[in-house]
């Protein structure tokens, strides 16, 4: 096995995915070989991720997905789902999977996951590269309040505002659980679990969402808060501009910390610089 990026007969890429970017690198390393790339969608068919780059190299992606959305968009070459039990499951598993390069494509919310991936990789030996997206910046225009976690959010949100479109995940609605007085407008894929705010409407959806999606949606809710994680991304959200130009104001949840000493891409090619696919294709 190689231990070094770009170096060695095969390669295994093992991406720690949930994110578009982390879909994107997998598309990305798909059609890098010899430009069929693989089926989408074809997760665990044996060899489905291997992609064939000149006559010598052959390399092998698979994203693994922690498993909370119940139908995942799966990208191409092999997923596998559900978590490695610790650093030391997922070093096991870059053992016996024979991984070669470890990227960390979590969402930068994804605290533990990135600090598990830090530890595994470590622990095996295996190169590894985060790749996260640019955090966010006001830009003229925009009101924002800045906490520091989603607990904090909460203690600020009811000097902010009364109807809330709260686009933090799912998953953490329970920080905002015991704000009784604050109708919460929610959108997610799946919808969430107890406990949640008691004035709370749900929309089932998937994004990506256009302005003019966010726009209609913060004029017919009539929000005056928009609460958000620092989730970054694109250079211009959707849903940021939007209340920018309504006049609402913004909570923002600042990132949590890293782990020190993990090189860093910013982008999908920065990471195939990395793993040195920027002069082949
Ligand atoms: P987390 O708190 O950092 O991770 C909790 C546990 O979930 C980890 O210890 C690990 O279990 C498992 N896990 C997380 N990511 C995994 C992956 N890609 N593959 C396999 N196992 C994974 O993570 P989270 O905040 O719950 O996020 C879970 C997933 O949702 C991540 O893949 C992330 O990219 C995605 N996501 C998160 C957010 C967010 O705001 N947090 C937003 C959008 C997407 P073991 O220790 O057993 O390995």
């Amino acid at each position: 096995m190689s231990a070094e990026p770009g170096g060695g007969p095969e390669r295994h890429v093992l991406i720690l995915g949930g994110t578009t970017e982390a879909r994107r690198l997998a598309e990305a390393l798909a059609s890098a070989g010899t430009g069929a790339g693989v089926a989408a969608g074809a997760a665990a068919a044996p060899g489905a991720g291997a992609v064939q780059r000149g006559a010598a190299q052959t390399v092998r992606v698979t994203t693994s997905l922690a498993g909370r959305v119940a139908a995942p968009v799966l990208p191409p070459g092999e997923t596998r789902i559900g978590g490695f039990g610790g650093p030391a499951g997922l070093a096991a598993w870059i053992s016996a999977h024979r991984v070669t390069h470890l990227v960390d494509a979590t969402h930068p919310f994804a605290e533990r996951m990135s600090f598990n991936a830090s530890e595994a990789a470590a622990l095996s030996g295996v190169p590894l590269l985060a790749l996260r997206r640019p955090g966010w910046t006001p830009a003229p225009g925009d009101a924002w309040t800045c906490a520091d976690s989603l607990a904090d959010a909460a203690a600020l949100l009811p000097a902010l505002g009364a109807r809330v479109f709260l686009t933090t995940g799912r998953m953490g609605l329970h920080s905002f659980a015991h704000l009784t007085d604050t109708w919460f407008l929610v959108r997610s894929v799946d919808p969430p679990a107890a406990p949640v705010p008691p004035r709370l409407e749900v929309l089932l959806a998937r994004g990506p969402f256009t302005l003019d999606d966010e726009r209609e949606l913060l004029a017919r809710h009539r929000i005056d808060l928009l609460v958000t994680k620092d989730s970054g991304g694109s250079a211009t959200s959707p849903k940021l501009t939007a209340a920018r130009e309504a006049g609402i104001p913004v909570l923002v949840v600042r990132r949590p910390p890293v782990p020190e000493g993990v090189p860093e891409a910013d982008s999908v090619a920065g990471a195939l610089r990395w793993l040195r696919y920027d002069r082949a294709h």
